[in-house]
């Protein structure tokens, strides 16, 4: 048997069958991440303990008989650097909090825990999720297992290194503004942005709490549906979630119709992404869906609109760092005078130059003068993007689209160019602005000369139609 090759469910059968133990499926994960991550890099912390403590948990289950082993129970896993593990280091990724240890779990974590889920680690994230290719973490730079040149994607590129090169079987990451469906569609994996509300965020280092949202990213569709499916629900600790209330319908392709919106194809999308995107939509219609062009006008919009909203927020979010209440301090600094100087000192060592420039942003965007020009502006466009994507959900049942405009990029080629970064999330950003949910799946592959490269595309639903992105993604992923 190769664990790293079997789904969830499958995995979950010879569990089940006693064919292997959950405290040997964390060993061979944990040996396969000791052997083979310092390629990749996409780990900042280990957890074997706490892996093989869950694990004990889940084969005492099985052993017992009577009770019934969860999906993911025994099912080793990653979570993002910036989700919350009580009594774990949690780090964002940055160095103001490099030595903070997580004084309670998320939800998710606990979720996970309660249902037997093997944690086997904390991966590596653009510092706070600030960013497209997880070179700004303040640690190192993770590579993408498909060709090591190039960056994952980001900011959850540690956890969708980790799945594409089989380290785990399924890893969460948080979403902002492509954060978890970028980084899939470069590893060539599947990632989930639940609808606004459906996971909680309790226990997540908010970044920007009106767009933030958790995700699974696993192999394949099936086994995003199966993490989602653990992780979802209302949270009595976060007022945002709510319980999903899924249509029981089974999808049926022939009435199925497919909305591609014609803002999303013009110029700058690279060839190659542009014909595999246009091959998967072919592909769907030789299946019986429909293929219906919509429009998603205010689409030019959307990044300015996100630029604003998000630093704003953030700039909010990230006051709590301040070198007192969490993680490094300046306060022995000999040059540091009093209160404010803490501050100050703390925040200019500690933050990288990314998510200072997100901070500069957002306060500049909230000060008194320029609140209505910026903040109050951008927040009546984001209504006109969400009244774009009722209308064109309205007239097809899933939108398709690509995830990216390019395909997995250079390490170091953007980094200096920080307009060109915000660039890459050009298809994913409004779908946070909409509030609605997207699933990223590969819809195919590119040969260069140096290798293959994954291009992923994004389905799009109704809030809470979840479960139709899963089934069309299944549909697809049966004939690839
Ligand atoms: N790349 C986007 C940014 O830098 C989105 C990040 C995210 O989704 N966390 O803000």
């Amino acid at each position: 048997m190769e664990p790293d090759k079997l789904s969830i469910r499958q995995l979950h059968q010879e569990l089940i069958d006693k064919k292997i133990s959950a405290a040997e499926l964390a060993k061979f994960f944990l040996d396969k991440i000791k052997k083979e991550d310092s390629k990749i890099r996409s780990f900042i912390t280990i957890t074997e303990e706490l892996a093989l403590k869950q694990a004990k948990m889940a084969d005492e289950i099985i052993a017992k008989g009577n009770e019934e082993l969860p999906l993911v129970g025994g099912i080793p896993c990653a979570i993002k650097d910036n989700i919350l593990i009580d009594g774990i280091r949690c780090t964002s990724a940055s160095k103001i909090l490099e030595s903070y240890t997580a004084p309670y779990d998320a939800t998710v974590v606990k979720k996970l825990k309660d249902q037997g889920a093997v944690i086997l680690g904390k991966t590596n994230m653009d510092e706070f999720a600030m960013g497209s290719s997880t070179e700004n973490s303040a640690f190192f730079v993770t590579r993408n297992p498909r060709d090591t040149s190039r960056v994952p994607g980001g900011s959850s590129g540690g956890s969708a290194a980790a799945v594409a090169a089989d380290f785990c079987k399924f890893s969460l990451g948080s979403d902002t503004g492509g954060s978890i469906r970028q980084p899939a569609s470069f590893c060539g994996v599947a990632g989930l942005k639940p609808t606004y509300g459906a996971v909680s965020r309790y226990g997540v280092m908010a970044f920007a709490s009106s767009l933030d949202q958790i995700g699974p990213f696993a192999k394949n569709s099936e086994d995003c549906q199966v993490v989602f499916d653990a992780i979802k629900g209302r949270d009595p600790l976060d007022s945002t979630s709510l319980d999903t209330v899924e249509s029981q319908e089974e999808l049926n392709l022939k009435n199925l119709r497919i909305g591609v919106p014609k803002e999303y194809f013009v110029s700058g999308m690279d060839k190659d992404v542009e014909k595999t995107i246009k091959s998967a939509i072919e592909k769907y219609e030789k299946m019986g869906a429909k293929i219906v062009e919509v429009s998603l006008p205010h689409t030019e919009y959307a990044l300015p609109c996100y630029y604003i909203i998000a630093t704003a927020e953030a700039s909010a979010n990230l006051a709590r760092y301040d070198g007192i209440k969490y993680g490094s301090s300046e306060v022995n600094n000999p040059e540091v005078k009093d209160l404010l100087g803490v501050y100050i000192k703390s925040r200019e060592k500690y933050f990288g130059s990314e998510v200072k420039r997100r901070i500069m942003l957002g306060t500049y965007v909230l000060s008194s003068g320029y609140y209505d020009a910026y903040y109050k502006r951008a927040q009546k466009v984001r209504t006109l993007i969400k009244n774009d994507f009722e209308k064109a959900l309205s007239q097809a049942d899933i939108l398709l689209t690509p995830v990216s405009p390019t395909l997995p990029f250079k390490i170091g080629e953007k980094m200096d160019d920080p307009l060109s970064m915000y660039l890459s999330d050009i298809y994913t950003i409004s779908v946070n602005l909409a509030g609605v949910g997207a699933l990223s799946l590969p819809a195919g592959w590119v040969d260069l000369p140096s290798g293959r490269l994954p291009v992923g595309m994004q389905l799009i639903a109704k809030p809470f139609e979840e479960k139709k992105m899963f089934q069309a993604a299944a549909a697809f992923e049966k004939i690839n």
